[in-house]
């Protein structure tokens, strides 16, 4: 495939692409043969949407397009049954349906050279319109359209779409393009929209249902917004900061990419449990609606990743959607861009300390996680099908890929970077282009050598493992080295830029060092004073598994900086990890007793997630026992004495994580019962189903606690959740084995968000005695899950199934599942082996302390 792919790129001859044969998907061949010969395309599409969702969804579409040659049979997807299709004209002549592996086959006698017209009458295929009891939405990101209608699915064939919606009369509607007219009808409303912008397939998108409404502007565009939440209280304090959000990064895009917002409209819509944090339709935007409506007890956390989400989603109207990728392998310089630019526009607001500390922890961790594990995969990965693009995407694409552009903007200079993005987003509007038209546009500003660079941040996969050496004359520093190797695979260097600082009594000193080989000897270094300890990457943006310095550890919480302190939880983190200089018991004391002493929210949040992670997968039920009364006083008391009450909050969710004594059960069922919230913290009626559920999965002796739950829940989408979850958390095992047993059936797996939540108390670390036994069947089912589901489906399912475990005889489940299955899918095989990597480090790390 990548011969393939050298082949297309260096030569444009008709010669050197092969005819496409008929085949499942969207092979890479087809892709290039329709790019070739199509053009001009337009969908009209007409649906009838019934109220009830089990009714079928009448459609009328008329396909218009422009052939520069009819030598080849045309196919269009249509991943369905033929037999939806009724009538099938081509130029005005009523065709037989010939459909073959999910195509729908047009042969050249009835297609000519130019314009082409094909009208089709058929049911609507309902793979990706999430159709629930009084509202559907469409989400056809990879490659879905075509599961819904027949089209050309693939994102270098833009089209424009006029779209009509036959809906019952109390339904609302948002679409990409803006309303021209409705029309009432007896119980029925018609909604007329414009003809679209330039848009890929994966990007046409509609919702529709039981909504509310509200009309606002974001900057000086119109920008419909539809929801379902009903609490007034987070109405009140969620809708202006919204509209305020989307308002803010609009302007910030169109002055950093010198581009006004390129499409015709503005719009969102917030889905309940939507499967993803949200999706970049132009003019339709769709939102995980708990992200979007935050109530007046929302921690620093809740809100930075609610400005982020829409930052990112808007940052996609220039990346990804002016300009898209022109096949999937490039999905994640959207993403990357997405991510990395909603960063830069919080950098603007936030100021450039919160800036830094923001990103080192929302990339780094996650992106480790990843990387340090035998799965992982490169940032840029070949891809021979549509079908398999899900399989592409997950924390690499999402964060390790901005800290990649970080370090490319800091090796070109910022304002050439920017020139040359805006340079590349000029040329390629309402087009497609490829990561390598983007290098070479990049290169031409700079006289740094970004093949080079590219090939190992871009191509390869993998972190280095940076270590020093330090040798002292006396009281003075007279060498220091430092060195890089691949933690994994052959030998390479990572060119990369960062900082190493000395703390002296009073004072620092702040080394630069420029690490292109294997060694730099830091030259600056030499003749210093003997430091009292020494922190690596201090600016936080160097990449790799850094060392610690020995004497750093009784330092570690009087770090003045935020920002160091936590380049410190993280560096020590990563080398307990490694079995090298700490161990999980002692990383898990040291951290807990930072807890009353940190003071910045998001270093207590990754201080807590630090400590939930040791505490419930690398300790054993004996070693949890010996940690948990010192960790839950450590806990509550920091609680108390935290003066601001986020970080109050942040504490008593990592208490309420961790609990296991009775003292602690009666305290937090207290709160429960009588809804009455410690000082300070605000609890949410999301937090009080959290609440429940912590108390219902440690077999609570209420055995009321759900049924009570449920009845406190007012919003009906809310409701269906936690019902949803419910059977997950019962105490009779053979409720959670049913429940485990409905998986089995995709219809029961439709609510991605509802089933990840089950899963998590279903494997909860204190069920796991039991739950051990779902483990190989969730394996079984995971090819199953990637064909059936969304893109993040097959790594959530893994990671929520396989997340907490530490045992040896999960990972002996996982080792013979590979074993039995040498032929596996290589890319799912990589994700199991990401999502089991802490279970097989558990594992060893415990096999050293013979345990
Ligand atoms: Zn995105």
């Amino acid at each position: 495939m990548l011969l393939l792919f050298m082949v297309f790129a260096s030569c444009s001859s008709r010669k050197a692409i092969p005819d496409p044969v008929v085949e499942n998907g969207v092979s890479r061949a087809l892709a290039v043969y329709r790019k070739s010969v199509l053009s001009a395309i337009h969908y009209k599409l007409e649906l009838s949407i019934p109220a009830q969702k089990t009714k079928a969804i009448s459609a009328h579409e008329v396909l218009n397009f422009k052939l520069s040659t009819v030598k080849l049979p045309l196919q269009l997807d249509f991943k369905e049954d033929p037999s939806k299709i009724s009538l099938l004209t081509v130029n005005g002549k009523k065709i037989t349906v010939k459909h073959d592996q999910e195509h729908l086959i047009l042969l050249p006698q009835y297609l000519k050279k130019g314009d082409n017209e094909v009208r089709i009458l058929f049911s609507a295929g309902e793979g990706a319109l999430n159709r629930n009891s009084d509202y559907l939405y469409t989400l056809f990101v990879p490659d879905r359209a075509r599961t819904v209608f027949p089209c050309f699915d693939q994102p270098d064939l833009k089209a424009t779409y006029t779209l009509t919606l036959h809906l019952p009369q109390d339904w609302k509607a948002i679409a990409n393009a803006e309303l021209k007219d409705t029309v009432q009808e007896q119980q029925r409303k018609t909604y007329h929209f414009k003809t679209s912008d330039l848009l890929s397939t994966y990007l046409f998108a509609f919702a529709a249902g039981k909504f509310e409404l509200c009309q606002g502007l974001v900057n000086k565009l119109k920008a419909d917004f539809l929801y379902r939440e009903t609490d007034p209280d987070k109405l009140k304090a969620s809708l202006p900061a919204i509209y305020a959000i989307h308002s803010a990064s609009l302007k910030y895009f169109e002055n950093w990419t010198a581009i006004p917002y390129p499409f015709q409209k503005f719009g969102f819509a917030a889905i309940p449990d939507f499967q993803f944090g949200g999706m970049e339709h132009p003019g339709a935007i769709q939102y995980k609606s708990a992200s979007l409506f935050l109530d007046a007890g929302a921690t620093k956390d809740q809100l930075n990743a609610r400005t982020n989400l829409i930052a990112h989603e808007t940052a996609h109207m220039w990346f990804g959607d002016l300009v898209t990728m022109d096949w999937f392998s490039d999905v994640w310089m959207k993403e990357v861009f997405a991510n990395f630019m909603a960063d830069k526009s919080a950098e603007e607001s936030d100021g450039k300390a919160s800036y830094s500390l923001k990103f080192l922890i929302d990339h780094f961790p996650a992106a480790y996680a990843v990387d340090r594990t035998p799965g992982a995969n490169p940032i840029r990965q070949p891809l021979d099908n549509l079908k398999d693009a899900g399989t592409l995407y997950g924390n690499i694409i999402y964060h390790k890929a901005p800290v990649m552009m970080q370090q490319l903007e800091s090796l070109m200079g910022k304002d050439k970077f920017q020139q040359g993005v805006r340079e590349y987003l000029k040329k390629f509007a309402n087009s497609n282009a490829s990561w390598p038209d983007l290098i070479r546009i990049l290169d031409a500003h700079t006289p740094a050598d970004l093949e080079k660079w590219n090939k190992v941040w871009v191509n390869e996969s993998g972190r280095p493992v940076i270590d020093y050496e330090i040798a002292y004359q006396s009281t003075q520093i007279s060498a220091l080295t430092i060195t890089q190797r691949a933690e994994y695979g052959e030998k390479r260097v990572w060119p990369q830029a960062f900082e190493v600082t000395l703390f002296y009594p009073g004072s620092v000193k702040v080394l630069h060092a420029d690490l292109a080989g294997e060694q730099l000897i830091l030259k600056e270094a030499a003749g210093l004073d003997k430091p009292l300890f020494i922190l690596f990457n201090s600016a936080g943006d160097g990449y790799g598994q850094w060392p610690v310095d020995p004497l750093m550890q009784s330092y570690l919480f009087t770090l003045e900086k935020p920002l160091h302190r936590s380049v410190a939880y993280i560096s020590l983190y990563e080398q307990m990890l490694s079995g090298k200089t700490i161990e999980p018991a002692a990383l898990l004391t040291l951290f807990s007793q930072g807890l009353g002493k940190e003071g910045e929210e998001l270093n207590i949040r990754l201080l807590s997630n630090y400590i939930s992670t040791i505490y419930w997968q690398f300790s054993d039920a004996q070693e949890r026992q010996a940690l948990s009364a010192a960790l839950e006083d450590k806990l509550w008391s920091a609680m108390l004495s935290q003066k601001s009450n986020n970080n109050k909050k942040q504490l008593f969710k990592a208490y309420q994580d961790v609990f296991m004594s009775k003292t602690a059960r009666n305290r937090l069922y207290q709160i429960w019962k009588n809804k009455n919230a410690p000082d300070g913290i605000t609890l949410s009626e999301d937090d009080y189903t959290g609440l429940a559920l912590s108390l219902a999965v440690r077999g609570d002796a209420d055995d009321t606690i759900l049924g009570v739950q449920d009845s406190r829940i007012t919003n009906p989408d809310r409701k269906k959740r936690f019902e949803f979850i419910m059977p997950a958390v019962s105490e009779k095992k053979s409720v959670r084995d049913e429940f485990f047993a409905s998986l089995k059936y995709p219809a029961n797996r439709a609510k991605e968000s509802n089933v990840l939540a089950a899963l998590y108390y279903l494997h909860h670390p204190l069920r796991q005695q039991y739950s051990v036994g779902y483990l190989m069947k969730s394996l079984d089912l995971l090819a199953e899950i990637q064909s059936t589901g969304d893109i993040f489906f097959p790594q959530s399912w893994l990671q929520a199934t396989f997340g907490t475990y530490q045992c040896k005889e999960a990972a002996a489940i996982v080792s013979e599942f590979l074993k039995d299955h040498p032929d596996y899918n290589p890319r799912l095989k990589a994700k199991i082996l990401q999502a089991t990597d802490n279970l097989f480090k558990t594992v060893r790390l415990s096999s050293q302390r013979g345990k």
